[in-house]
């Protein structure tokens, strides 16, 4: 029986759950989503992957409307600075690919491979996809051109401003909204959540509970006590630091995020049309918010003692091996929260709403449907750490004690180690990949640009007579960005 579902909390998560749910389920089911006026949301969480364009298709709600909005804007990928030092790989991007991509990627892997074995070769990722071009060159994604395929891009956008739209969305489509702080939930003998009971006294019941209370994690590891796996020997940041500054006026960003390596973790830059987002995540254990604060400022020619907006945040980083337990299933930052590096939250979030969506639709919920959405959940949530992972592995930063140990004590999984092993050697990458297809959630190429971009090559090189011709694959990736794709509009 489904005829109620109720989600507790109303930040990104809530609201894309109840937007999501209102329109994909197919029961006539009551939909209502209760949050605190008083706890707030998150409020950062700027940049996407090219998920949430899907996401927005499916719901029938054109770019037009929601990015304005939202104050969005294009993203192509993600510009890396100083993550490495080996010369002429001080910078490298991260890009979203296309099918564009395909002639000059493939001189890529072959040129990445005749460097890893020790031969001269262009193996630089900005050369060979035209999203790096779009970027560099800004460029919109948004082709006028009629192709015959689609062209994978992301946003930035304001996140507050994001849910407040999918609100409004949600509830025009009939969700019920309701403001209270929910105190305790109701247990049955069985474990599953019978109802929420509300600081003003009332109580709220629903055969389903969709957990969204952020950090707090009211239902799923509060109340129903499900165990958390921390991440924190993997990923050493836990805090970050967030300022928004004004825009330039008359001047076009570039459609990128640009995450660049400080003393003890990294400052993300995040172009919107009003204004930008910057922020540094960072390691608490080497860096002191005063201090994380301080480098923030200084890397934004800010004035240590302006009176500029300044916010704080603290960051668990894991996830729980059950996100569906019962009749209660968790999303977003109360199932768990991989830190931003790769802006792979809301991903997870819309994976988690259209899995659960499909069982729900289903007949019946069996409890093998149950077991495979958290194996999925764990899967995709481990996939993507052990990307992120690979950034601070690689790391070859001198300046402190914080880059030196992400190198030398990270935990890494034996998936990560064998690729980087597979890659170091010079042995056949394709095949270790081949061999790991169903763990990674990043694919071939993000996995090229990360070995490559961080100049993980060896230094001595031997001449190779049939590496790629580095400047046909500039070329053609320049003519295509300039024949296809417009310049930004300020
Ligand atoms: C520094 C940082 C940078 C990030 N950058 C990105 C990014 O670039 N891209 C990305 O995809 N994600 C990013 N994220 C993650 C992103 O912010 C979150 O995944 C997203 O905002 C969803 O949050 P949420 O809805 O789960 O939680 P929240 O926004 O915290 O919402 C929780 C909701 O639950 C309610 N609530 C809590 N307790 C109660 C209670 N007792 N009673 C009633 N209501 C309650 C709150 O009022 C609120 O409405 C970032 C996160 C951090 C920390």
């Amino acid at each position: 029986m489904l005829n109620s579902i109720l989600v507790v909390g109303g930040g990104t998560a809530g609201w894309m759950t109840a937007l999501y749910l209102s329109k994909k389920l197919n029961k006539k089911t009551k939909i209502s989503l209760v949050e605190s006026e008083d706890i707030g949301i998150i409020g950062v969480g700027e940049g996407s992957t090219p998920y949430l364009k899907h996401f927005f298709q499916e719901l029938d709600i054109p770019e037009k409307e929601w990015m304005a909005a939202c104050d969005a804007t294009y993203k192509t990928g993600i510009q890396f600075d100083n993550w490495s030092t080996e010369p002429a790989f001080e910078s490298y991007f991260h890009p979203f690919f296309n099918a564009f991509d395909k002639k000059p990627a493939d001189m890529f892997f072959y040129n990445s491979g005749l460097r890893r074995r020790g031969f001269e070769a262009d193996a630089h990722p900005e050369h060979y996809f035209t999203a790096a071009y779009m970027a560099k060159e800004k460029r919109s994604p948004v082709t006028p051109s009629k192709l015959e395929f689609d062209i994978d891009y992301a946003y930035h956008f304001d996140s507050v401003k994001l849910g407040q739209f999918m609100r409004e969305k949600a509830k025009a489509q009939g969700v019920e909204h309701l403001i209270a702080n929910i105190v305790s939930a109701k247990v049955a003998s069985d474990s599953s959540i019978m109802s929420v009971q509300c600081d003003q006294g009332d109580v709220l019941t629903a055969d389903f509970f969709v957990d969204c209370t952020g950090f707090a994690s009211l239902l799923l590891q509060q109340t129903l006590k499900r165990p958390f796996d921390s991440y924190s020997q993997t990923l050493f940041n836990d805090a970050a630091v967030a300022i928004q500054t004004p825009h330039e006026a008359q001047q076009s960003a570039a459609p990128q995020t640009v995450s660049k390596a400080l003393s003890a973790g990294w400052m993300w830059n995040i172009p919107l049309t009003t204004r930008w987002g910057n922020g540094y995540v960072y390691s608490s254990k080497y860096l002191d918010a005063d201090a994380a604060e301080k480098e923030l400022k200084r890397e934004l020619d800010i004035p240590d003692d302006s009176d500029i907006k300044v916010k704080h945040l603290k960051m668990r980083v894991g996830r729980v091996s059950e996100h569906w337990y019962k009749n209660c299933v968790g999303i977003g930052l109360s199932q768990g929260f991989i830190e931003p590096l790769e802006a792979t939250a809301l991903m997870l979030v819309q994976f988690g709403i259209q899995n659960l969506t499909k069982v729900l639709n289903c007949e019946k919920v069996e409890v093998k449907q149950v077991v495979d959405y958290n194996n999925e959940m764990n899967r995709l949530f481990d996939g993507v750490k052990d990307y992120i992972s690979v950034h601070y592995a690689l790391n070859t930063r001198h300046d402190s004690e914080y880059w030196a140990d992400c190198r030398e004590k990270i935990k890494l999984t034996a998936t990560v180690k064998d690729l980087i092993k597979s890659w170091d050697r010079g042995e056949d990458f394709e095949a270790e990949l081949t061999k790991h297809h169903s763990e990674l959630v990043y694919l071939r190429p993000s996995w090229y640009c990360i070995l490559s971009g961080m100049g993980r090559f060896a230094h001595h090189l031997k001449h190779h007579p049939k590496a790629g011709p580095v400047h046909i694959a500039k070329e053609y990736c320049h003519r295509i960005t300039n024949k296809h794709f417009p310049t930004l509009e300020v």
